[in-house]
């Protein structure tokens, strides 16, 4: 009973930027639970992630696509599901981070940053809601983060786009929780990946960091699976518009 409220067996699953951390280990566990998963890659290659989702017996497909220069969404999931069906599951995962003090922050930090971070999830998700409303259901799972609660430090954009999705997400909800489409965020805390390679490379801050976070230890991408796996699933199917944090308890500080 349990597993059958948990599998994923039958359904596509697309995961922005899934070639590296947090996307790759959620492309690997949404397989391992039975969906076949498409990603999107961009400058990296995603040999490892093929590979891995490869072992878990199910289909895979990758789409090169630039999520932050207008790509074409309706393209992007016109190829999925070309492959493996239409997308049942979407997880809006890519994403950039820009540091640097508030006062010297260019211009391009800003648009960059908020162009993947919150236009790309904007507009990808409008698209594949209209697929998932037309169908009868599905499942938008929105990577937010700790700093769609708190402020940050030296990254502005960040904040402001990573705010914005958990906006977004509730808007989503409101207009689609009865047509049987979820929308929710998963708000990740502080993870060993690229993204916060600065973080960890800067013995104080990371020091610091670790200090308040009550498990003890940084998150590992594969903390992220089982809450992905929870959203997308029917376990969820009266989950709306919600951030589910997994930040090894920094937020119950
Ligand atoms: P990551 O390894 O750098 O992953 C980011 C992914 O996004 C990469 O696969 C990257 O592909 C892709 N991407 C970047 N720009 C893109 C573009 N223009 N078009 C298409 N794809 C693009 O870092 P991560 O930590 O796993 O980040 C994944 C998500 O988690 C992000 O939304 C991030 O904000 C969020 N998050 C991370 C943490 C953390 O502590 N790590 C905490 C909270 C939230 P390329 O490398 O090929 O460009």
């Amino acid at each position: 009973m349990a597993a059958e409220l948990f599998s994923l067996a039958g359904k596509t699953a697309l995961v922005t930027g899934g070639a590296s951390g947090i996307g790759q280990a959620i492309a690997v566990a949404l397989a391992q639970a039975g969906a076949d998963v498409a990603i999107t890659v961009h400058s990296a290659a995603a040999d490892e992630t093929h590979a891995l989702v490869a072992a878990t017996g199910r289909r895979y497909h990758e789409v090169q696509c630039d999520l932050g220069s207008q790509a074409d969404v309706q393209a992007l999931l016109d190829a999925v599901a070309a492959e493996l069906g239409p997308v049942d599951i979407l997880v809006n995962n890519a994403g950039i981070i820009r540091r640097a003090d508030l006062v010297e922050f260019g211009e391009e930090d800003w648009s960059d940053v908020l162009a993947v971070n919150l236009d790309a999830v904007w507009r990808l998700s409008q698209a594949a809601a209209r697929g998932m409303v037309q169908r009868g259901g599905g499942k938008i799972i929105n990577i937010a983060s700790l700093l769609s609660f708190q402020g940050g430090i030296r990254v502005p954009s960040y904040t402001a786009s990573k705010h914005a999705v958990v906006g977004l997400t509730k808007a989503f909800a409101n207009e689609l929780s009865s047509k049987c489409v979820n929308v929710n965020c998963i708000a990740p805390g502080y993870i060993e990946t690229a993204n916060t390679a600065a973080l960890r490379q800067d013995e104080q801050r990371s020091r610091q960091i670790m200090e308040r976070i009550p498990a003890g230890r940084w998150g590992r991408p594969s903390d992220l699976g089982g809450a992905a796996v929870f959203l997308a699933s029917s376990a969820a199917d009266y989950v709306h518009g919600h951030t589910l944090v997994v930040d090894g308890g920094w937020m119950a500080r």
